[in-house]
């Protein structure tokens, strides 16, 4: 089925079926759980039984007593979602769905970096792989980043990664002067803040509200900044009835769905195509979700010794998130 070189069952879908309801046949004969990000494409987040950004689906991840995970989204997540359930199925249905931003933080340039580094701890960005995670002291989520660096002494010097841009706005949040890993997220930074501004012309009641992923130009700009979930919520309560949302594409779907009265435009790019989509997000179709439902390929294994030393780091993330009051 090519599933190593693919990276997903390639295998031809009867397009008669209806899929929708084959996918939830499977999650009840399996007891299946789905878990789907925020940006992934409306179909998946339609079917799935949990909708979030990575703190909400940690955190999912951690309490379900589903025999098998599946996660609609990207491998990390997967990875995150395996780390804190060894003893459960996890499936991905395209192991290629990586991230640019967990790539930027290969782990042994970031362990020698750590090392030139020893009396600095390390705050990482859940956004990274196993590996970085096991290097990491505290793991992060952008709901939950500025209580986790609050919850450090001032006097304790801090190692930020992957993501220099949330870092940097970290830094200005908090007053830190965090060590920045030199990584980012390739749609975030693709906004081109002239096309904001030309469109905010064009829409003058429009409020721009923005993922700290972004460059700072943008979130200066912005009348609110927070992550995936944050902005849901914002968009929601607030009275505006038009927003420019700068952050990938799929949460547009949830906005609507929350808001039908309002009209939610999709930050512009800096180039003509549609690079607010992230790529890796939407190598996941419902096709492969299906298939690898029916199959439970493919799946998410990890080496014992590297699961515990990255769950740790989850488990302190977690720990500070509920002591303020941030997960039940
Ligand atoms: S949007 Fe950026 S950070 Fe999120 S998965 Fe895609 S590349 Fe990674």
């Amino acid at each position: 089925m090519n599933l190593e070189k693919n990276g997903f069952l390639d295998v031809d879908v009867d397009p008669t079926i209806d899929l929708f309801a084959e996918i939830e046949r499977l999650k009840k004969e399996k007891n299946a759980i789905l878990l789907a990000h925020y940006y992934q494409e409306p179909d998946i987040q339609d079917v799935a039984d949990y909708i979030g950004d990575s703190l909400g689906l940690a955190q999912q991840a951690a309490k379900t007593d589903a025999d098998i995970i599946v996660f609609a989204g990207v491998h990390f997540m997967a990875e995150t979602a395996k780390i804190l359930n060894p003893h459960k199925k996890v499936l991905l249905p395209d192991l290629k769905a990586g991230c640019s931003l967990a790539d930027s933080a290969p782990a042994p340039l970031f362990k020698k970096f750590k090392e030139q580094h020893p009396d600095h701890i390390v705050v990482s960005y859940i956004n990274c792989s196993a590996e970085i995670k096991a290097l990491s002291d505290i793991i992060c989520t952008s709901g939950n980043a500025e209580k986790i660096i609050e919850s450090i002494p001032e006097d304790q010097p801090i190692i930020f990664a992957p993501d220099k841009n949330l870092g940097a706005y970290l830094n200005k949040k908090t007053g830190r002067n965090m060590l920045l890993w030199n990584g980012a997220c390739m749609v975030h930074e693709i906004f081109s803040l002239e096309k904001i501004t030309r469109l905010k012309m064009r829409h003058p009641k429009a409020k721009l509200i923005a993922h700290p992923e972004c460059e700072d130009p943008i979130l200066r700009e912005a009348e609110f900044v927070g992550s995936t979930t944050q902005l849901l919520k914002f968009a929601v309560k607030d009275d505006a009835q038009e927003y420019i949302v700068a952050t990938e594409t799929g949460i547009l779907h949830q906005m609507q769905k929350d808001a039908p009265h309002k009209t939610f435009i999709p930050a512009p790019p800096n180039n003509a195509c549609a690079c607010n989509d992230c790529p890796h997000m939407k190598l996941n179709t419902l096709e492969k979700l299906y298939l690898c439902m029916e199959h439970e390929l493919p799946e998410i294994t990890m080496n014992e010794q590297l699961r515990v030393a990255a769950l740790k780091p989850i488990e302190r993330m977690l720990e500070i998130s509920r002591a303020a009051g941030l997960i039940g």
